[in-house]
């Protein structure tokens, strides 16, 4: 079997539903963007162009519907994404405010790494890890360097999981990185979430990210990925598709923007 190569959304699709999994991952079927995704590109790709970048509130803003035309350029060739003029003003907006919550906040220096892939070996010659990560770098006058995840979801303390920022230092700090302090940022409610990685937890870390990987490694030789029912099937891309969802029918359905403008200001 050709070498694996995982990232934490991966190890996160197979636990939520292993035939997810494999319909995404495996099958490679092709999945549905939606508004908050879209969002999610544009605010991290703005964030990105931002570091370091003189001028004013209204410029940066500038600089978002900017990227906002240029995503919804390319996207409008894919398949399976539209967004009608009401998605665009509230997702737009919400992208506004997230960039204002960014220019205001103590994360705008250039940092060392910005939106870096970083890839080590998990068990040499079969699974590699893989993760992008956002911002590792120090933050305003401290000298401690801190990974950054921007997430442009909503917070939810009750569904937060907190093991990418472990896995992210983890796969740093493997590379050789001297990183301790991973964060997730929650642009909508400028809340951030910290977790240290103390020297004892690294292997601890190291573990939990080999046991999931195997699971997936070994499900892919006996080609075994049960289905998992649950709440998160409603916004399964693949529900149309699944065995365990046979006598539904997926009723969601976009409809198109008329006229390709932009509808927020
Ligand atoms: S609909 Fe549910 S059970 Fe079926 S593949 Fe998707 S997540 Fe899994």
């Amino acid at each position: 079997m050709q070498s694996l190569t995982l990232s934490y959304s991966k190890l996160a699709e197979y636990d939520q539903c292993p035939l997810k999994y494999k319909y995404h991952y495996v099958l490679k079927y092709p999945t549905m963007s939606s508004p908050a995704l879209f969002l999610g590109q544009v605010v991290h790709d703005t964030i990105h162009s931002l570091y370091s970048l003189t001028g004013d509130k209204a410029f940066k803003h500038d600089i978002f519907r900017k990227k906002w035309a240029e995503h919804k350029a390319r996207a409008k060739d894919k398949e399976g994404f539209s967004m009608n003029r009401d998605e665009e003003m509230e997702y737009g907006r919400k992208g506004l405010a997230m960039i204002s919550t960014f220019i205001n906040s103590e994360y705008t220096e250039q940092p060392e790494y910005a939106e870096e892939m970083f890839k080590t070996s998990l068990v040499f010659g079969k699974i590699d890890f893989l993760g992008k990560i956002d911002r590792l770098g120090t933050i305003g006058n401290t000298t401690e360097p801190v990974i950054t995840d921007y997430k442009t979801g909503k917070f939810s303390p009750k569904f937060l999981d907190t093991f990418q920022i472990y896995a992210y230092v983890w796969l740093a700090r493997d590379l050789g990185i001297d990183v301790r302090k991973g964060q997730m940022f929650f642009l909508a409610e400028n809340q951030i979430v910290t977790k240290k990685l103390a020297e004892v937890e690294f292997e601890a870390v190291k573990d939990v990210l080999l046991e999931k990987s195997m699971a997936i490694y070994e499900a892919l030789q006996k080609d075994d990925f049960p289905p998992s029912k649950g709440v998160l099937c409603n916004w399964c891309d693949f529900k149309p598709l699944c065995p365990v969802h046979s006598q539904e029918k997926d009723q969601q359905e976009y409809s198109r923007s008329e006229n390709g403008q932009m509808a927020f200001l």
